[in-house]
């Protein structure tokens, strides 16, 4: 500063004297002030980039912001959607295999999880890396269950289709008219009516007069149409396949041939009193891999006529 003057004490006179300052003395100074100039435009600088940034610092901070952002909403969509793949895996197990009779999926193998950290070694090392790893995680998980998913959903349907094919082709309705009263079941006659001598009755008769309809009970080939006289008389046989065969015995007339194929509810013959009868009845008989089963647990008995004649219709076709 021009014009300020130092002055020092002079211990030796005991008075106050003016000091000049040499060139080393101005040069110390300034250099002292240099340095102490140089810190506080250092300590300034990062305390206002601590708090404040540069432009683009600013600009980086937000594409942080927003890549966490969709971190978070992509998090949330697969949440949901593991959601709805859980949903689809509990109606799977409790109903479509249920129905269809197959064992469910174990809960380690539809939960998915194929898990390790080796496939999550590429994310290490980032500022946000637990955040990357979670979702990363997450989405592969669904993956893996959408997969597991995909394939019991197409096992259910091959096997939908199987038991669709099962269901047409078992002999699940009676062979005549509901109004047909039933005759004898499934039992040992001590006398046939006709032989007179004990044996057993393999199949379930219908009182039916002479020449009613008689419709093939499930879908299926025809084995045999005509007399073999082996006391059924003009006898039908159909294979429905599974194990299955019908023989429809005492005809009077058969309406289908040997190799043809039917379907449910068609018109196959006309009942009659052929061969071993004592009067116009139809013998229906349903072997399962050779073994005779009771047609009575066959088919449901509470249908009208009106409603077993409109399901007829509706089996035949057009
Ligand atoms: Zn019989």
């Amino acid at each position: 500063m021009p014009g300020r003057k130092n002055y020092v004490f002079d211990t030796v006179n005991l008075q106050f004297r003016q000091h000049r300052r040499n060139w080393s003395e101005k040069l110390t100074r300034f250099s002292l002030f240099l340095v102490l100039s140089v810190c506080a435009t250092l300590i300034y600088s990062l305390i206002f980039h601590r708090f404040f940034g540069s432009p683009k610092e600013e600009l980086l901070q937000q594409r942080v912001d927003e890549l966490k952002l969709s971190y978070t909403l992509l998090e949330r969509q697969i949440d949901l959607s593991s959601r709805t793949v859980a949903e689809l895996r509990s109606s799977d197990n409790s109903s479509y295999r249920a129905v269809l009779d197959m064992p469910q999926i174990p809960s380690d193998i539809s939960e998915g999880g194929a898990g390790g950290t080796n496939r999550m070694a590429d994310l290490n090392g980032y500022m946000n890396s637990e955040m990357m790893m979670k979702v990363r995680s997450k989405f592969e998980d669904l993956r893996t269950q959408t997969n597991i998913q995909y394939n019991s959903l197409t096992e259910l349907s091959v096997r939908a289709e199987e038991w669709k094919d099962m269901w047409e082709h078992l002999p699940y309705i009676r062979p005549v008219n509901v109004t047909m009263r039933l005759g004898d079941g499934m039992k040992f006659r001590e006398k046939h009516p006709v032989l007179g001598s004990p044996r057993w009755h393999f199949g379930q008769d219908f009182r039916c007069p002479e020449g009613s309809e008689v419709y093939a009970t499930g879908a299926g080939t025809v084995e045999y149409a005509g007399n073999q006289h082996d006391g059924f008389g003009i006898k039908v046989v159909i294979d429905h396949g599974y194990g299955y065969r019908t023989i429809y015995g005492h005809l009077s007339k058969y309406n289908v041939r040997r190799g043809q194929k039917v379907s449910r509810g068609d018109f196959i013959a006309l009942s009659g009193n052929t061969g071993t009868s004592t009067g116009p009845h139809l013998h229906y008989q349903i072997d399962l891999f050779g073994a005779h089963v009771n047609p009575l647990w066959y088919f449901e008995d509470g249908m009208t006529e009106e409603e077993y004649f409109m399901m007829i219709d509706f089996l035949s076709g057009p």
